[in-house]
């Protein structure tokens, strides 16, 4: 496990690259910008691969918003894993921990980084403060239209995070790319493991219904596994391969529509 206290920092010493796919994230995605992702890349048109071969593709991306690793992405998949099983997590969620962020795929399909990585939050209602440098909204065209800018903006409260356009990236495309293949708890953790405005500041709780609430607890314990299994040691792929792809094929079978 990583120094717990050194992870996610956010400020004037952060990489600059982090900085700057934050800009360009905070300042361009909309309501309407992420309406219009989902709607493109909803149409599952881009590919055809196994969830094990979309991992090897992802050796070839570093997510240059994290500030905490410079390994790639299978080799991060591999280390999430690794970590949930070394703590005794049920398969499942060692499967999430394996491919929760396969859906950064979308760099493959030629996505700029800044439309697939990074902390997400919803859009339609006031950005909240905790989300990590929400200075940089001040240029978001969706700061200025008032239906969005109240708390609740175009939601009810308790209208539930299936009901919410979040921030598009690579948590709602893998959720739907695996939609209706896995438990719902693998779902929820997939879809809404980079929004660490809720499951770790608490921030935007009003949105939640009973059925999020109760799925919220899978979160917080996936987001530790995630954050903290992050070393400069880069796992062994010859020692893991096989164990990881049985468990990939044992819940993920078939080619998936990408
Ligand atoms: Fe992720
Ligand atoms: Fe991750």
């Amino acid at each position: 496990m990583a120094e717990e206290t050194h992870l996610r920092e956010y400020d004037e010493d952060t990489r600059s690259e982090v900085r700057e796919t934050y800009r360009k994230n905070h300042t361009q995605q909309t309501l309407t910008l992420a309406r219009e992702k989902a709607a493109s890349f909803g149409k599952l048109d881009r590919a055809r691969l196994t969830i094990w071969e979309a991992l090897l593709e992802l050796d070839r991306v570093i997510d240059e918003s994290d500030p905490d690793t410079e390994l790639s992405q299978l080799q991060h998949a591999l280390q999430t894993a690794e970590s949930l099983r070394v703590a005794g997590a049920p398969p499942w969620l060692q499967l999430v921990g394996l491919i929760h962020d396969a859906g950064k795929m979308l760099c493959i399909f030629g996505e700029e980084q800044w439309a697939v990585v990074g902390d997400t939050y919803p859009l339609g209602c006031a950005f909240s403060d905790t989300i990590v440098f929400h200075e940089l909204f001040a240029e978001n065209p969706d700061k200025n239209q008032a239906a969005y800018s109240t708390e609740t903006g175009i939601y009810n409260p308790g209208c539930g995070l299936d009901t919410v356009t979040m921030a598009w990236g690579h948590d709602e495309y893998l959720y739907q790319v695996t939609r209706g293949r896995l438990p719902a708890e693998a779902a929820f953790v997939i879809r809404f493991h980079s929004f660490y405005p809720l499951h770790q500041e608490n921030a935007y709780r009003w949105m939640l219904n009973a059925e999020d609430e109760a799925l919220l607890p899978w979160l917080a314990r996936f987001q530790k596994h995630d954050l903290y299994s992050k070393t400069n040691q880069p796992p062994d792929y010859d020692a893991l391969a096989t164990h990881y792809r049985k468990l990939a094929e044992d819940f993920l079978p078939d080619a998936l529509a990408w």
